[in-house]
């Protein structure tokens, strides 16, 4: 978080896919970092059905019992910045596993044309105009946010699939999706190892992605025992709009449906 220019400081929410450990040893650390710079508010925390007594007892057993609030899958959508996020469960090995889907609000963008021609200045008049509700300028006149809207942006769905045994789950639960980013551990040749350890091929997760007929597809949780331009030209000759995360990615989806890293 440093390497990156976040600072330690405290986050809105931590999804958790499973409690194997390299899924969760950050979060005790992240935890106690807080606690010791004297952060007392609980971090939202949400974990698969089944898990959160056991995270419970993990962060009891580090003294961080109060530094989260642990919920599960089984408690519903929950609301963030403009749109939601949802909880599925998904098969990984012998954990309980889920992957998370977000789904950000269609909205109306503002008119730059019709704005001028209404005398709308520039700062807090635009946004609330934007988000719906009308105003009164400072001369009196009143303008309605019909009056002032541009293009329509549709909601957008990127999914987080998490750790994965079957392909096919990933392909049912990313449907139609503006973004998936699910693991490859292994390359095609490996595929005797990813049934065996419960995960997904680089070719078989860029296949869930055809299927499902999402825009983009980000690969995670790749294996250092190969490079990730393996990966890439794996997932690429299945699936040609795929990335390999790295540590510290940034990317934005554009209103058009753009991936600008
Ligand atoms: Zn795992």
């Amino acid at each position: 978080m440093l390497r990156y220019g976040l600072g330690w400081k405290a986050a809105d929410a931590v999804l958790i896919t499973h409690l194997h450990l390299d899924h969760v040893i950050g979060l005790l650390g992240y935890l106690a970092t807080l606690k010791r710079m004297g952060h007392d508010q609980p971090i939202p925390v949400r974990v698969p059905s089944g898990s959160a007594e056991t995270l419970r007892l993990m962060l009891s057993s580090w003294g961080l019992r109060d530094a989260a609030r642990i919920s599960d899958s089984s408690e519903g959508p929950e609301e963030f910045h403009g749109g939601t996020v949802s909880t599925f469960e998904i098969a990984h090995a012998d954990t309980p596993c889920c992957g998370y889907l977000f789904t950000l609000d269609g909205r109306w963008h503002l008119d730059t044309e019709a704005l001028k021609a209404h005398g709308v200045p520039t700062g807090p008049c635009r946004r609330e105009l934007a988000e719906g509700r009308p105003v009164v300028l400072s001369d009196g006149r009143a303008v309605l946010p019909e009056e002032v809207r541009g293009r329509y942006q549709p909601p957008m769905r990127v999914v987080f699939s998490g750790d994965s045994s079957s392909w096919e789950e990933v392909a049912n639960r990313a449907g139609g999706a503006d973004l998936l980013v699910g693991e490859a551990t292994f390359l095609e040749r490996d595929t005797e190892l990813a049934r065996r350890t419960g995960h997904l091929t680089a070719g078989e997760l860029a296949y869930a992605a055809r299927v499902a007929g999402v825009r983009w597809l980000i690969a995670t949780h790749i294996s250092q025992r190969h490079t990730a331009e393996e990966y890439l030209a794996e997932l690429r000759a299945v699936f040609p709009a795929s990335l390999v995360a790295e540590d510290g990615l940034r990317i934005a989806l554009t209103q058009t449906g753009e991936l600008v890293k």
